[in-house]
C-alpha cells in the first residue's frame, strides 16, 4: 500500500471504474476519478493529487489543457498522458507541457502501474534534491535565530544572578524582550504593594524618553489589571487596531505576568503598533522565560534589601548598645568587638578583624573565659573586674554553632555596689535590732533577780520575754530570707542529709518527750548519696519541718521523717498526724507571713518558715509540696537533685 492520491481523467465510462478500481486501487493508490477534463480541472485544484493520469482526447477539455491550465496556476503535479494515437507531433507537444510519461491504447494495466511509480520515484527524488538543501538552509536560520536568543536568555540569566542593581537588570530585560519579540515597545510594569496600582518602571523602544528617564509613571491600564489578577499571560493580534493606556494604540499585544511566591507583582509586556506584525509562536515561551528572570531579579533585590535592612538594624544595635560584646570564631579568632568592648580593653579600631583573641584582648579574665568555656563545652558566666575593681562586668559567654563563641559582658558595678551596701545595712540592722532586744532580755532577768515579783508581775515579765523571743526570731528569719532570696548562699559543698536529720530530731527530742511525741526516723543506712547544696541552708529546712511538725501536732501524736533516693532524687518526707492544714490554705502556706486561722489564734509563729524552706529548696534545684488533711495530719516532700560528681551538679 502506497498510499499516494492519484487522479485520473478518463472519459471513457468502460475502461474509468476497470482503471481506477481494478488496477490502480488494486495497487494500493489512493484513487479519484473524473469524467472529463473541466470536472478533472476542479478535482486536481481542490485535491492536489500526487500525480495525475489524463486521457488526451476527451470532449470538453484534453487532457494536455488540463496540464496547461494548472501550470499556470502552478499546481500541476507529475502527469501521465495516455492517448490512443500515438504521434511524434503529439509526443512533443506532452513532453514541452511537462508530461512525464506518455501511454499509448491498449496498454497493459501493469505497464500504467509500472509507470506511475516511476514517475512518482522520480519526482520525489527531484523534489528532494530541489528543496531539501533550501529547507536545511531555512532551518539553519532558524537555529541559529534561536541560539542567538538563547544567547541573550543566559546573558540575562548571569545578570539576574550576578547583578544588584534591579534598575539595569530589569531595563536589560525589557530590551530583551522587545529586540527577541521583534516588537515595537516593551514595558515592564510592577504593582504598588500599598495602592495596588501598577506603575511603569522600565521601557524600551516606544518612549525612548521614558525609558531613559526612569519614571515612576501611574498606568491606567485595564490590560495589564487582567493579566495581575489572572495570573495568566494575555495575547492579542488581530486585524483591527486596539487603545490601551487611554492614548496608546496597538495592533498586537503580549503581557506575561511576574509573579513571586505565587503574587502576581507585575508585567512584562510587548506591543507591536499598527506597523508590526504579529509575534511568532515561541514568542510567549521567551516572554515567560524573561518574565521568570525579571521575577527572580526582583525578588532577590528585595531579600537584598530586607537582609541590608536587619544586618544594618543589627549593627546599630551591637554598635551602640553598651554591653561589650566579643565574637570569636571557631578557631578563637576574633571575628567582631563593639566600640564598648573597644573602649573597655583598649582594642582600637578593626584592628582585631581574623586575629587571634589572646593577641587582641590582654586582659587575664577574658582570656580565661573563653579558655574556661572551651573546657566544659558549656556557656558559662563570670564576673571580670577591670582597672583594680573599678569596673565590674558580669560576663556570659555562649557557644553557636556554626559561628564560635559570643561574650556578652554587662557592667554591674552598680550593682555590686548596692550589693555592697545591702550587705552592710543587713549586717548593721540585724545588729543594731538585736542589742536593745538584748537588753530588755537582760532587763527583764535583773527584775526577776531583784524580785520578789508577785504572780502578776511574773506573768507580765513572761509575757515581755516571749513577746522579745518571737520579735528575735522574726528579726533572724527576715534577714535569713533577705539573704536566701538575694543569692548570697551561692557556696556549694557535698552534703549529707541524713545526719542533718538526725541532728534536727535530737533537737527537739526534749520537746517531744515532754508532748509525748512519738518520732519515727526512716533513712537507708547506706545508698543515699549526697547533695551538692549549702550546709546551713539545707539544715534549716528540715529544721523549720520538723519545728512544724512538732508545734502544730497535739499531745500524744507521731511524727515520721524518711529519706530515699529515687533515680538521683532525693525525697525527705515530714509527716506528722496533727492539726492538718484546710484545702483552702493549702495554695498559701509557703508565701511570707501567711498562717491558718487556726495557728493564728493557738500556735506562736512567724509565717515565715515554709518562705525559708521554699526559698533554699528552690535554690538548690529542688521543689516542695503539702499534702494535708485537717485533723489527721500532714506530710511536707522536699525533692532535691542528688550530687552527680560527672556532670559536676
Ligand atoms: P509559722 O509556723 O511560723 O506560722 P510557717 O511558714 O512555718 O510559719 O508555716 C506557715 C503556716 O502553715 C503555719 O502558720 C500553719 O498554719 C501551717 N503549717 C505549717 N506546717 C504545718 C504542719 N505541720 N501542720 C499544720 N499546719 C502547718
Amino acid at each position: 500500500m502506497t498510499g499516494e492520491r492519484i487522479l485520473l481523467i478518463e472519459d471513457s465510462d468502460e475502461l474509468r471504474p476497470f482503471l481506477a478500481g481494478t488496477v490502480l486501487t488494486g495497487a494500493g493508490f489512493d484513487v479519484m476519478s473524473a469524467a472529463d477534463g473541466s470536472e478533472g480541472l476542479v478535482l486536481a485544484r481542490d485535491l492536489r493529487p500526487d500525480l495525475i493520469v489524463a486521457d488526451h482526447q476527451m470532449p470538453s477539455m484534453s487532457g494536455l489543457e488540463v496540464l496547461d491550465a494548472l501550470n499556470q496556476e502552478g499546481i500541476a503535479p507529475p502527469f501521465i498522458l495516455i492517448t490512443s494515437e500515438g504521434s511524434e507531433a503529439l509526443a512533443v507537444q506532452a513532453l514541452r507541457a511537462g508530461v512525464n510519461d506518455y501511454l499509448i491504447k491498449p496498454f497493459d494495466p501493469d505497464e500504467l502501474v509500472e509507470a506511475i511509480k516511476r514517475t512518482l520515484a522520480r519526482y520525489w527524488k527531484r523534489q528532494i534534491a530541489e528543496h531539501v538543501p533550501m529547507q536545511l538552509y531555512e532551518t539553519n536560520l532558524q537555529l541559529e535565530g534561536r541560539l542567538r536568543e538563547l544567547d541573550t536568555l543566559v546573558e540575562i540569566g548571569k545578570r539576574v544572578t550576578g547583578a544588584l542593581d534591579l534598575r539595569e537588570v530589569l531595563n536589560r530585560v525589557v530590551e530583551a524582550a522587545v529586540s527577541l519579540a521583534k516588537a515595537d515597545e516593551g514595558t515592564l510594569l510592577l504593582v504598588d504593594p500599598p495602592t495596588g496600582e501598577l506603575y511603569l518602571y522600565a521601557s524600551a523602544g516606544g518612549d525612548e524618553g521614558l525609558a531613559r528617564q526612569q519614571l515612576r509613571l501611574q498606568v491606567a491600564d485595564s490590560l495589564a489589571g487582567q493579566v495581575i489578577q489572572k495570573k495568566k499571560a494575555l495575547v492579542i493580534t488581530g486585524e483591527q487596531l486596539q487603545k490601551i493606556k487611554t492614548h496608546y494604540f496597538f495592533r498586537s499585544l503580549l503581557y506575561v505576568p511576574l509573579t513571586v511566591k505565587d503574587q502576581a507583582i507585575g508585567v512584562l509586556g510587548v506591543t507591536n503598533r499598527d506597523t508590526g506584525g504579529d509575534f511568532e509562536p515561541h514568542t510567549l515561551q521567551l516572554m515567560r522565560v524573561l518574565a521568570d528572570f525579571a521575577s527572580i531579579a526582583i525578588d532577590h533585590a528585595r531579600l537584598y534589601e530586607l537582609s541590608e535592612q536587619e544586618r544594618n538594624t543589627l549593627n546599630t544595635i551591637l554598635r551602640d548598645t553598651e554591653d561589650v560584646i566579643i565574637v570569636t570564631d571557631e578557631y578563637n579568632c576574633v571575628m567582631f568587638c563593639n566600640p564598648a568592648a573597644g573602649e573597655m580593653f583598649n582594642i582600637e579600631g578593626d584592628s582585631f578583624q581574623g586575629r587571634p583573641l589572646t593577641e587582641v584582648v590582654s586582659h587575664e579574665g577574658v582570656l580565661e573565659l573563653f579558655k574556661k568555656e572551651a573546657r566544659t563545652g558549656r556557656s558559662r558566666r563570670s564576673e571580670i573586674i577591670v582597672d583594680e575593681g573599678s569596673v565590674v562586668l558580669n560576663a556570659q559567654l555562649t557557644i553557636i554553632e556554626g559561628v564560635g563563641r559570643v561574650a556578652v559582658m554587662q557592667d554591674i558595678t552598680y550593682l555590686k555596689e548596692m550589693d555592697r551596701i545591702k550587705s552592710d545595712f543587713v549586717t548593721t540592722v540585724s545588729h543594731d535590732l538585736r542589742s536593745p532586744l538584748t537588753a530588755i532580755l537582760g532587763y527583764i532577768e535583773l527584775l526577776r533577780r531583784t524580785g520578789p515579783l508577785n504572780e502578776s508581775q511574773q506573768q507580765f515579765a513572761d509575757r515581755i520575754t516571749g513577746s522579745v523571743s518571737s520579735i528575735s526570731k522574726l528579726i533572724e528569719e527576715l534577714l535569713e530570707l533577705g539573704k536566701i532570696e538575694a543569692g548570697f548562699d551561692e557556696d556549694r559543698e557535698v552534703v549529707f542529709l541524713a545526719p542533718i536529720i538526725y541532728q534536727a530530731v535530737e533537737a527537739v527530742s526534749h520537746q517531744a518527750q515532754s508532748k509525748q511525741l512519738r518520732i519515727e526516723i526512716d533513712v537507708p543506712e547506706d545508698d543515699v548519696p549526697p547533695l551538692l547544696g549549702h550546709s546551713l541552708r539545707l539544715r534549716q529546712v528540715v529544721a523549720n519541718l520538723v519545728e512544724n511538725a512538732l508545734k502544730y501536732t497535739p499531745e500524744g501524736g507521731w511524727m515520721r521523717i524518711s529519706l530515699e533516693n529515687n533515680k538521683g532524687l532525693l525525697l525527705l518526707r515530714v509527716t506528722d498526724s496533727g492539726i492538718g492544714i484546710p484545702k483552702k490554705d493549702q495554695p498559701y502556706i509557703f508565701d511570707k507571713f501567711y498562717r491558718t486561722d487556726e495557728a493564728v489564734d493557738n500556735y506562736p509563729g512567724t509565717g515565715l518558715g515554709l518562705s525559708i524552706v521554699k526559698s533554699v529548696v528552690e535554690a538548690h534545684g529542688g521543689r516542695v509540696w503539702v499534702n494535708s488533711q485537717v485533723g489527721i495530719g500532714t506530710t511536707f516532700s522536699v525533692m532535691l537533685p542528688a550530687h552527680n560528681p560527672e556532670s559536676g551538679s
